[in-house]
Formats: C-alpha cells, sequence, structure tokens
C-alpha cells in the first residue's frame, strides 16, 4: 500500500482492519508521518515499511526494532517495495511520486488500485499500454472513475456518446469572484463535501482536481475530449454519468466516502458489504445541478489545451500546478495566482517544438516535469520581485 499514512492510504487500512485474516500485507509505505507508519505497519504485520524520506529512517527502524518487519526509505526502496510479489496495491501517493511505483507495480502483474490521478495526468498512454502489454489490471480508485467504471460494466465503450464528471464546486462555489485573489490558506484547505488530504482539497478549490479529473477520463477510458463534460453538482452525491447512444444515461449515486470507490476495486470483480452510508433519498429531497463558470475556474480551460496537445503536456500541466501549489501552501503566491503560472508555463513549454509529439517515457515525464517547476518558480518568484 503506497501513501498508506495519507486520506486514502487510512480509508484502505479502515476497510482491511475490518478482516485482517483476509490479508497479508506486504508492504506500508509513507512519507513524513512516521509514528502512524509503525503503528500502522505493526498492526497490519507488514513486510516492510518504506518511508520517502532517508532521514527519517533512524527513526523508523527504531520504532519497528523487535517486530521483524524491515524498514527501508528512498526512492529506490519505494521501487524496490513496489516489486515485491503482490495481488494487489494502492497507489496512493500524492503527486508525481505516485508515477515510478505503479509502473513497477505493473511490471510484475500486480493489479494496480490508482488513487494516484497524477499518473494517469502525466504518463497515461504509458501506464495504459504498459498495462496492456503486461497484461496487468488498472482499476480506478478516484469515486467518478470509479463510478464510470461501474456504469460500464457489461457495456460497449463503442456505444458512450458523453461521460459526465460532476464536481462540487469547492470551497469558493459561491465566495465572490472579485475576493478570491485574497481567500487564505485555511478557507482553501475546506471542503464543503469530501474529507480528504489537504493537496488534493485545495485543488478542489481552485478545480485543478476537476482539470485532471477530466485528463484522467481521456487516458483511462479512452474517448475523446470531446466526450468529456462538467457540472457543478453541490451535493457531490453523483459522481458521474455515462451518456449511451440510445440517450440513455446511467448515474452512479453515493456518499461521499472513499471507502467506496476503494472497496470497489478492493474486492473486484466481486461486490461485498462495504461500511458506507446508506443514502435516504427522501431526506435529501432534491439534487441540484449547474453549468461550471469559466471565469471562477480556469483550470477547466487549462485541461482542454491539454487534452488537445496530449504528448507531455500533462507532465507539465501535473509539475506546474504542484510546483504552485507548494507556493500557495507556503504562502509565497496568492489563490488565483497558480492558475495563472500554470498557463503561462504551459503556453511556453508548448510553444518550444516537440512537447505534443515527445515519446512518453518516465525519463521524459521526469525531465518535463522538473523544466515546468523551474519555469512555474521563476514565473511566480518574478511576480513578487
Ligand atoms: P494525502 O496527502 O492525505 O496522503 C499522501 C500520501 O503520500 C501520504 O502517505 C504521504 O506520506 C505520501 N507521500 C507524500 N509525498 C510523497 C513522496 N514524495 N514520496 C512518497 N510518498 C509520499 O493524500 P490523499 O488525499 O490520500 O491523496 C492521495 C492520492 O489520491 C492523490 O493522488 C489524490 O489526488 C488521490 N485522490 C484522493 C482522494 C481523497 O479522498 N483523499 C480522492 C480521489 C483521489
Ligand atoms: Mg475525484
Amino acid at each position: 500500500m503506497f501513501g498508506a499514512t495519507g486520506s486514502i492510504g487510512q480509508n484502505t487500512i479502515d476497510l482491511i482492519r475490518r478482516a485482517p485474516d483476509d490479508y497479508n500485507v506486504v508492504a506500508l509505505t509513507g512519507a513524513g508521518n512516521i509514528a502512524q507508519l509503525i503503528s500502522d505497519a505493526k498492526a497490519l504485520r507488514a513486510d516492510i515499511a518504506v518511508t520517502a524520506d532517508p532521514a527519517r529512517l533512524a527513526e523508523l527502524r527504531d520504532g519497528l526494532a523487535g517486530t521483524g518487519i524491515e524498514a527501508a526509505a528512498g526512492e529506490a526502496a519505494l521501487i524496490e517495495a513496489a516489486a515485491r510479489p503482490a495481488d494487489w496495491i494502492m497507489s496512493a501517493i500524492v503527486g508525481a511520486a505516485g508515477l515510478a511505483p505503479g509502473l513497477e507495480a505493473l511490471k510484475h502483474g500486480t493489479t494496480l488500485a490508482l488513487a494516484n490521478k497524477e499518473s494517469l495526468v502525466t504518463a497515461g498512454p504509458l501506464l495504459m499500454r504498459e498495462a496492456k502489454r503486461l497484461g496487468a489490471t488498472v482499476l480506478p480508485v478516484d469515486s467518478e472513475h470509479s463510478a464510470v467504471f461501474q456504469g460500464l460494466i457489461g457495456e460497449d465503450i463503442a456505444a458512450v456518446e458523453r461521460i459526465i464528471i460532476t464536481a462540487s464546486g469547492g470551497a469558493f462555489r459561491d465566495h465572490p469572484l472579485s475576493a478570491l485573489d485574497t481567500v487564505s490558506l485555511a478557507e482553501a484547505s475546506s471542503h464543503p463535501n469530501w474529507d480528504m488530504g489537504q493537496r488534493i482539497t485545495i485543488d478542489s478549490a481552485s478545480m485543478f482536481n476537476k482539470a485532471m479529473e477530466l485528463i484522467e477520463t481521456k487516458e483511462f477510458f479512452g474517448v475523446r475530449a470531446n466526450q468529456i463534460e462538467t457540472i457543478i453538482h453541490p451535493e457531490s452525491l453523483i459522481h458521474a454519468l455515462v451518456g449511451f447512444n440510445d440517450g440513455a444515461l446511467m448515474a452512479h449515486v453515493g456518499p461521499p466516502d472513499m471507502r467506496h470507490a476503494i472497496g470497489f476495486a478492493l474486492h473486484w470483480p466481486a461486490r461485498k458489504h462495504l461500511p458506507v452510508a446508506r443514502l435516504d433519498l427522501a431526506a435529501i429531497g432534491q439534487l441540484n445541478f449547474r453549468a461550471p463558470e469559466h471565469a471562477r475556474y480556469p483550470a477547466l480551460a487549462i485541461a482542454a489545451t491539454v487534452m488537445q496537445a496530449g504528448g507531455l503536456s500533462g507532465a507539465v500541466f501535473n509539475a506546474a500546478k504542484e510546483q504552485a501549489l507548494d507556493y500557495f501552501i507556503e504562502g509565497r503566491c496568492g489563490f488565483t495566482d497558480m492558475a495563472r503560472a500554470v498557463e503561462r508555463v504551459l503556453d511556453l513549454m508548448l510553444s518550444r517544438e516537440g512537447l505534443e509529439n515527445a515519446t512518453i517515457t518516465l525519463d521524459n515525464v521526469q525531465a518535463a516535469d522538473a523544466m515546468a517547476r523551474a519555469l512555474t518558480c521563476e514565473d511566480l518568484d518574478k511576480k513578487r520581485a
């Protein structure tokens, strides 16, 4: 389980701890929260615990002393853990760092439960091609993509006209547009419906999260950009809809609880009982929808550019977005500066030859990622100067 100490990781562990005898946990990984990693590795009797941060190895090793559980640290150790024989891996590291362990797991035929959306955004064609070549299964864990996947069971993708991804609209869906420049980190870090990691919560407020999900949809399901739509649905109860060529729309409805999508991927192709709330539709009364305002959510236009350009543009977009988000979290740029910087860096790198047509390899993705991060820092530093 990669990113075990995060929000998705902890929800996955919650499900596993309800039936510990059904699972043999091979590896748990984390980064900074060593106490959590130690306690979960002990509780689940993992073979190995890995922290991404080499400076924390001694602490991890001390905490696991006498348990027989191995301790390791650093990127190479993460890859080594992903190479260990296993039936199923949860890919729930946040950010581009999640790509390499996922690709490694595929090489060994492990079923990849993919919460790490950055894998599909930065290297969707590579990941899906490798899965096909190696005969490994990839299961979407993002709630919207799990919903679409479930809507397609028994269906022919050729009969799909459109896929509609719903969006809550995030923390600022009703905030005055003119005041978006000055929103605080605390305001951006609170989601109206979902309890998630801080980074994805801020990405929901800016709709960078939805932008990533549109790209994810294109890459995972192999549909065209013009078949994918997004709609604001403030209740977050319908996660996605699939529209077929006979006019039918199949909606996936459920509570905003990631344990549904995680549990679906954990038990697939079976369905098993999951501890999520059952919806009382009469109490809910009504569901609302509205079109997204493009001035509020510039990230949606950026997603359209990326889907149109293809190639390494997703890697550039994601890295610029991650870097701008770091700046926002560190108080070094404002909320609306993020989208402006991402747009400028993407335009700049797209104007250079070859980005669209470049072959997507892990090395190329990492090189484009590094360049995009450097240009984003330059852009945002210039603005402050
Ligand atoms: P989180 O911040 O709560 O947890 C992230 C995990 O990744 C932690 O275990 C952390 O230690 C680890 N990590 C961070 N940086 C790392 C690095 N450089 N190398 C290795 N490990 C690192 O994040 P989250 O909300 O659980 O999200 C995880 C992934 O799932 C993200 O890609 C996110 O977009 C996606 N996702 C999350 C949700 C959700 O409900 N939280 C829903 C859909 C998709
Ligand atoms: Mg989602």
